[in-house]
């Protein structure tokens, strides 16, 4: 494992353009809320000569196109550096790319993207310009090319054996409820992430809980949320997750699960894309934004075991400018589980036994992330397990 330190010279090394306007101080910039976080003591990227010069370059390769202010990259480049399949459909409104890494599907004008079957929104649509599709380099670069074909990270941050878990809410929050039913988010999330805990650490992961009981871990909110990147940043997580139910009250149709990565600087959050809302980019970088691909390496693997382990509707992969995610120094997700909105979904989500088996899909999501960087880093030996393997 890299240490924090080379963790983020790691980061600045592969994408120099990018994370240059991400130094340490911009965490106290003043457009962001939030300043003055507990988690001020990021160490400073030292230059390094990193073998990951190879992917860099080929990243840099790829020709860049400015229209409207935007850096936007050619799909057909893509397909071209890739060695992948290009397909026009439909009108050539929809494009497919087929390779070895699996298969996208973009739809020209549209943020929505299919990933091995899997729904993933970008910070921005897709631009149609001269009969060739273009993305933004932000939305290439931090969510699509991690996904197509994370060997462009290079031998990145090394199979993460801490493991930070965050049930959401506590004390006098209780998140969402649905008092017919008599449940409470806080409550559930507690238990998913205890069972969870206990997967993990069978399989030999540091698990730490940013609460094992219930309390709120700071006098307000906000306190809270920092409280929490204190507790990951201190633990050196190398990755966090953030569990979650969600609701729609008075909708009590909508269904099916979320998974969120905050959202990257420059562009708006799935949220301020909603009909009547506010442009809500952001310009300076949050913290959790330096590990931007790898949070949506982390979230699509737990994206994918949810949704194939629970069977629940695909809502998608999705940004926003979380308070919990905000200040982390690690690769960060927030799991939207299920709707307690939704009394189908509530009932099932009451039981212990579909707790357990989303519990036991996060950790299948948390293995391939971590299979996934291992294969990558190669001289990061797997952890070993407490005993022997689970029964499941
Ligand atoms: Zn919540």
């Amino acid at each position: 494992m890299f240490p924090a330190a080379s963790r983020l010279a790691v980061v600045a090394a592969l994408f120099p353009g990018l994370l240059a306007a991400a130094d340490p101080a911009a965490h106290v910039a003043p457009t962001r809320p939030n300043s003055g976080a507990p988690t001020a003591s990021v160490p400073s990227a030292a230059p390094v000569q990193h073998p990951a010069s190879a992917a860099s370059s080929r990243l840099a390769s790829l020709p860049i196109v400015h229209l409207g202010g935007m850096e936007l990259i050619g799909l057909r480049d893509v397909a071209a550096m890739l060695g992948w399949k290009m397909d026009w459909a439909e009108s050539a409104r929809r494009l497919t790319l087929t390779g070895n890494g699996g298969r996208v599907e973009l739809t020209s004008g549209s943020r929505e993207v299919s990933v091995n079957g899997l729904r993933l929104f970008l910070g921005h649509p897709t631009v149609q310009k001269s009969g060739a599709l273009y993305l933004t380099k932000t939305d290439f670069q931090r969510e699509l090319m991690p996904l197509l074909e994370p060997s462009l990270l290079g031998p990145l941050l090394g199979r993460p054996r801490t493991v930070v878990i965050d049930p959401g809410h506590g004390g006098p929050d209780p998140g969402k409820e649905n008092l017919p039913l008599g449940l409470k988010e806080k409550i559930l999330t507690l238990d998913v992430a205890q069972r969870l805990k206990k997967l993990l650490e069978t399989r030999g992961y540091k698990v730490v809980l940013t609460r094992n009981d219930d309390r709120q871990l700071g006098p307000d909110k906000q306190a809270d949320f920092m409280a929490r990147w204190d507790i990951a940043n201190r633990a050196r997580a190398d990755l966090f997750v953030s569990i979650h139910f969600n609701s729609l009250y008075p909708d009590t149709k909508t269904s099916g699960t979320e998974v969120y990565t905050f959202t990257r600087a420059g562009q708006r959050s799935d949220k301020g894309w909603g009909f009547s809302e506010k442009d809500d980019a952001e310009t300076a970088p949050a913290e959790v934004n330096r590990f931007d691909p790898w949070s949506s390496l982390l979230a699509h693997s737990l994206h994918r075991e949810v949704i194939g382990s629970l069977k629940t509707y695909d809502r998608g992969q999705k940004t926003m400018h979380s308070a919990v995610l905000r200040g982390l120094n690690c690769p960060a997700v927030l799991v939207e589980s299920v709707f307690l909105s939704n009394d189908a979904e509530a009932r099932r989500a009451a039981t212990p036994e579909y707790r357990q088996q989303m519990a036991e899909a996060l950790a299948s999501g948390i293995g391939a992330y971590a299979d996934a960087l291992e294969r990558l880093s190669p001289k990061s030996p797997a952890p070993t397990p407490k005993t022997s393997p689970s029964k499941t």
